[in-house]
């Protein structure tokens, strides 16, 4: 066991609020494809090589609103995918440290596979910053309104040309709805006021302890907020399999190791050795 390990599970012991961030790698471990890997998404969607959509190109209103049956497809084909496989021993781990070690614990996660709610973490105790892929809202935003449509299937999905069909609809408008999601060049996305609220409250009341797991640094959203709150005296654990990623947040302790495995571990000699 490394020193590093020690230090960190010591961290978790003594933590009294601690704010876990959560990003890709989390996901990763439960068989969630990222897509940052442009070769891994081109293999899993051969259509929208030909048409040349990259990711960022179909998560995106310009898409829902140009290219509707792709759009769509690659997000019923992600809701088909998060509903095929389960959150990862890692999720309940973090749920267990909150509701036995913790005075207080939050989780801020750029995923939108909704795999903490899933996990059975309290409703109120999480900020899906990216948004989720089980709530909808409004592609022309008649209301801010979001709202939650677990159906799986949602769409009727043709796998063969990454072509959807039966589209979801706003039941105030009777117009497309979409992923209540922040994508890619949206200024439409409604966001979710409760759990913004929620996490100003628990960062008003100071966080001794952050985790970050699993953030490759390409969507630095969860590492600056890491780097901020360290910058304000919380201690700072990150997790990443990749030694060599841009660890924005300069971490005092580096754990190499993939999430699951990670928190497992930390669990084990927190607080059963
Ligand atoms: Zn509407």
């Amino acid at each position: 066991m490394d020193d590093d390990t020690h230090k960190a599970a010591e961290l978790i012991r003594n933590a009294k609020r601690a704010l876990f961030l959560t990003s890709a790698g989390m996901s990763a471990d439960s068989n969630i494809p990222t897509f940052r890997d442009k070769y891994g998404y081109w293999r899993n969607f051969p259509p929208f090589k030909e048409k040349n959509l990259e990711a960022q190109d179909l998560a995106s209103p310009w898409a829902f609103r140009n290219e509707l049956p792709h759009a769509w497809a690659f997000y019923e084909w992600r809701r088909q995918n998060a509903d095929e496989n389960v959150p990862h021993e890692g999720y309940g781990t973090i749920n267990k440290w909150m509701k036995d070690h913790l005075e207080d614990g939050f989780i801020h996660t750029t995923n939108t596979d909704g795999y903490h709610l899933r996990s059975g973490c309290p409703a109120d105790r999480v900020l899906e910053v990216h948004g989720s892929m089980w709530r909808l809202q409004c592609l022309d935003v008649c209301s801010h309104q979001y709202w939650h449509e677990e159906s799986v299937p949602l769409c009727k999905l043709d796998r063969e040309s990454m072509k959807a069909s039966n589209y979801p609809t706003c039941s105030r408008c009777k117009g497309i709805a979409r992923p209540h999601i922040l994508m890619f060049g949206d200024m439409e996305y409604t966001g979710h006021s409760e759990q913004e609220e929620n996490f100003r409250d628990f960062i008003r009341r100071g966080v001794d302890l952050v985790i970050l797991i699993g953030s490759s640094g390409a969507v630095p959203t969860n590492d600056y907020t890491a780097l901020q709150l360290k910058n304000n005296g919380a201690k700072l654990i990150n997790i990443n399999p990749d030694p060599s990623t841009n660890d924005i947040a300069q971490s005092e302790i580096f754990l190499t190791l993939k999430s699951e495995e990670a928190l497992v571990k930390l669990d084990q000699v927190a607080f059963d050795e």
